[in-house]
């Protein structure tokens, strides 16, 4: 098959003849038809991140199509060859462990990941553990699902954490955000934009998708905000964002990797506010968003990519270079 693979962090990605992979008793073996890029491939490429291997197949947010059934698995569960489904970022967990046990599975120390410790979707062809693969019913194109199962579904874990909070802030706003803003307008709540500096493409595009007010990181919102989330892989959006949500507010920190994050004085948390991080995933969660998706319904901001090109879809990830998701077309 035709891979694109990372054979050392800092590395252009390379183009690569890989063996057809073969799917364990427990596996699916998928066509990919699409999948999206993700800050975490951009981390894992340029060495922030730690590869569970090399050579590696980046890319979690796969959309495929069902081609063959490991035996434990061939007919179960709905698992039909020519079934469309979607592969995450949780690839595997133990099962067994205090937090698989509890509900609690994103944070299974021997978990693996798709397209870091397990091979993924920057390929035709790959396997994935059916139990963790989401079936992808609906009218939505290969494209506009595959930002869904990881910039959609962790956000979404995100926004969940700030429970009912009126005025929400989105520090970042790129693939998750777009997709998370245009959830919690849904739900009735008032976002918040904040982009880099002078990107003024960036506040139209919040505002076209229902933010109430879109700013710049360093600018006070015109209102205090009840919770906010930060996307950018900045730490220094933490004393920011602290400083901008009211007292009892909640700060949430959405992504794997962020630059460190530089003191604040203790008055800045003071006031019940919280500050926490948000990892991974559970099958849980991609199961309620993908179910919320169609309702809202999410309308995913796509620029395609050939598999080809993926070096340059992560190079226009870096600078920003587009809104909304980008999306390797495959299949
Ligand atoms: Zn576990
Ligand atoms: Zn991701």
């Amino acid at each position: 098959m035709r891979a694109i693979v990372l054979d050392s962090p800092g590395q252009p990605l390379r183009a690569a003849e890989l063996p057809d992979p073969v799917p364990g008793p427990g596996d699916l073996l998928l066509r990919v038809r699409a999948c999206g890029v993700c800050r975490t491939d951009l981390h894992l490429r340029d060495g922030e991140l730690p590869a569970g291997h090399t050579p590696l197949v980046l890319g979690h947010q796969i959309v495929g199509e069902v081609l063959a059934a490991g035996a434990e698995v061939a007919g179960t569960r709905g698992v039909q060859l020519g079934a469309r489904v979607g592969v995450p970022w949780l690839g595997w967990t133990c099962g067994e462990c205090r937090y698989c046990t509890s509900g609690r599975e994103n944070l299974c120390a021997r978990a693996q990941f798709t397209g870091c410790d397990r091979d993924g979707g920057y390929a035709e062809l790959t396997v994935a553990d059916a139990r963790f693969c989401f079936p992808l019913p609906g009218p939505l194109s290969d494209e506009q699902l595959a930002p869904l199962l990881c910039a959609g579904l962790i956000g979404y874990r995100a926004l969940q954490m700030t429970g009912d909070a009126q005025r929400l802030g989105l520090y970042g706003f790129g693939s998750a955000a777009h997709l998370i803003c245009q959830v919690a307008v849904h739900e009735g709540r008032e976002v918040f934009a904040f982009t880099r500096e002078g990107d003024r493409a960036g506040q139209r595009f919040a505002r076209g998708l229902g933010a109430t007010w879109a700013g710049t990181s360093t600018q006070r919102p015109p209102e205090e905000l009840d919770a906010a989330l930060i996307f950018a892989p900045v730490g220094a959006l933490v004393p920011l964002a602290l400083r901008a949500v009211a007292r009892g507010g909640s700060v949430i920190c959405a992504g794997i990797h962020m630059s460190d994050i530089p003191s604040f004085p203790y008055a800045d948390l003071w006031g019940e506010r919280t500050l926490r991080s948000v990892a991974n995933l559970t099958r849980q969660d991609g199961e309620a968003f993908l179910a919320l998706a169609p309702r809202v319904p999410l309308r995913t901001q796509v620029t395609s990519y050939p598999l080809d090109a993926a070096e340059q879809a992560l190079a226009d990830l870096r600078a920003g270079a587009f809104e909304g998701a980008a999306v390797l077309q495959i299949a």
